[in-house]
């Protein structure tokens, strides 16, 4: 009878069995298939089945490794990959094919002829078992389960046959630590391995071991589906060169923040700070999006494509206690470079926003020093403060820094190594952008007749964003931000911009008699509130110095 056969009488006894088993229940649902547990009872079961009620032969699925083959849920990385799967699934089909997933490593079908009476290894596992576990009569009774048994000594060469092959499991169990060594070996030189080189090192260790095999397909694939090493598009190339220069970036912001951290004992947390300018485009333009599978173009929408190209920046503080002090700086892309008298006459500024325009919208150095008069001189009147911030050139002039009263320690992280040591890069804009994100989103889905690139609601929008952010629930998150580039060495845990404001816990705007769809909590006061309330509105809460 043909494997296939075989395994499929063997389903139908099964969910008899399990009827029988569990006479309540219906279907078959309640058994979890990818609980290791439940797979544990239905394998009891089968070889129940097969000990006890079952006449057919399928003692070799009963020691089948579901634990290596099964757990887990097997993740098919790309199409290449699933042609190459559903080869190794061919297992089920071929002749000897349960064998194999039995021990899938070994190499020929494991029988031995012992009195001219073939036996294969599960079937001589189980006569051994079976003996063994019987009090009296053991010979007789086991004579008359298994009828091709004549004598005891049968049994002897059984048990010594069992005891040769348990070493030789240890070999291969011994050639697989290795091909897996040399494969993560590989991997993390950035090496490219193919199934072949698997199978040579295979072939390598098994030769040395004294070990008779052949790293065939079968192997192949139960080793890559245990390790999950699948076939993958290269999607990045580095050379020996970049490898050795990320090396020295690590070491050299190793060494930025060991050098910071030790100069600043003792010195206040508070009293620390890391700026930096991060860049927005006026147009929110997304890379992603759920769109129809095998569509030839997937199109985004822009209110304009000027609006796509032009772009501001802001500016936080952020101190190493996780407070964002002060305003904020914003710096918008105006043509003139400034923004004229008539457009100011109408312009609300809200209180913690320090508003600058350039030409490019970007930051240079005039702007810089007019920030850093206004916005970092006040806070070195009665105390001597820390800055860190990166190598940009517009930071660097010591010109810019001569109106800071006190002593006033300054740290230039290393070219190179912001998105290791700088706080800000690091952890905290990714969440401010996310804020952003989910307002732009929101407003274009449902239409709403709001124009987030005019400067006002620009304005208002990172008024609100940093408000928020301002809030102590968000101080840890601020604080994150200097663990994660190790400044910090006591472990924080922080709530994300998306656990706070955006967990969607209550779908209704609780501002007075609004009706309208929540949109966010407010993180200083819990409300939740619809756009028009948090934003057209602005929801502000006043810092407490
Ligand atoms: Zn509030
Ligand atoms: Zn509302």
């Amino acid at each position: 009878m043909c494997a296939m056969a075989k395994a499929l009488i063997l389903c139908e006894k099964l969910l008899k069995l399990c009827h029988e088993t569990f006479p309540n229940v219906e279907t078959g649902e309640y058994l979890h298939w990818n609980c290791e547990q439940e797979l544990h009872r239905i394998f009891d079961l089968i070889k129940e089945a097969t000990l006890e009620r079952c006449d057919i032969v399928v003692e070799n699925f009963v020691e089948y490794d579901y634990a290596n083959e099964c757990s887990g849920v097997e993740v098919i990385e790309d199409s290449a990959e699933v042609t190459n799967s559903s080869d190794s699934l061919v297992i089920m089909d071929s002749e000897n094919t349960s064998q194999e997933i039995l021990t899938p490593i070994s190499q020929e079908w494991e029988s031995e002829t012992i009195d001219n009476v073939n036996f294969t290894l599960p079937e001589m596992k189980y006569i051994v078992s079976y003996y063994d576990s019987i009090k009296r009569n053991k010979l007789a009774c086991t004579k008359r389960r298994y009828s091709k048994v004549k004598d005891y000594k049968m049994i002897a060469r059984f048990k010594k046959y069992l005891q040769k092959n348990g070493r030789k499991q240890e070999k291969i169990a011994e050639v697989e630590k290795y091909v897996k060594m040399k494969f993560d070996d590989a991997k993390a030189r950035f090496l490219h391995v193919c199934e072949r080189d698997m199978q040579r090192w295979g072939g390598q260790k098994a030769r040395l071991l004294e070990l008779p095999f052949k790293a065939s397909r079968t192997w192949l694939s139960f080793i890559k589906r245990k390790y999950r090493y699948v076939s993958r598009k290269i999607t990045k190339y580095v050379t020996k060169r970049e490898i050795d220069s990320r090396d020295d970036l690590q070491n050299a912001a190793i060494e930025f923040v060991n050098e910071v951290t030790t100069a600043c004992k003792g010195i206040n947390p508070d009293d620390i700070y890391n700026f930096d300018e991060s860049g927005f485009k006026y147009e929110f333009s997304p890379k992603r999006t759920l769109s129809f599978k095998g569509e030839k173009d997937t199109v985004g929408l822009l209110t304009s494509h000027n609006a796509n190209s032009h772009s501001y920046t802001i500016m936080p503080l952020l101190s190493m206690s996780g407070k964002l002090e002060g305003k904020l700086l914003v710096c918008l892309q105006e043509p003139k470079g400034i923004i004229g008298p008539r457009v100011s006459e109408t312009l609300e500024v809200p209180e913690n926003i320090y508003l600058l325009a350039s030409k490019s919208g970007k930051m240079d150095k005039a702007l810089m020093k007019r920030w850093i008069n206004d916005c970092v001189e006040p806070l070195t009147a009665q105390k001597s403060i820390v800055l860190i911030y990166d190598s940009w050139k517009g930071h660097l002039d010591s010109n810019l820094y001569e109106n800071l009263k006190n002593d006033c320690k300054r740290f230039v992280i290393p070219a190179g190594t912001t998105s290791l040591a700088q706080p800000l890069d690091r952890h905290f804009f990714i969440e401010y952008k996310l804020f952003r994100r989910k307002i732009f989103d929101r407003v274009n889905l449902d239409e709403m007749e709001l124009d987030l690139h005019k400067r006002q609601n620009v304005i208002k929008m990172h008024s609100l964003i940093y408000n928020q952010l301002q809030a102590p629930v968000f101080n840890a998150l601020g604080k994150y931000a200097w663990f994660s580039c190790t400044y910090l060495t006591e472990r924080v845990k922080f709530q994300s911009v998306n656990d706070k404001c955006f967990n969607a816990l209550y779908d209704k705007c609780e501002h007075d008699n609004c009706t309208e769809e929540s949109f966010m909590q407010c993180a200083h006061c819990n409300l939740y509130l619809c756009l028009t309330h948090c934003l057209v509105e602005l929801h502000y809460h006043r810092i407490q110095e």
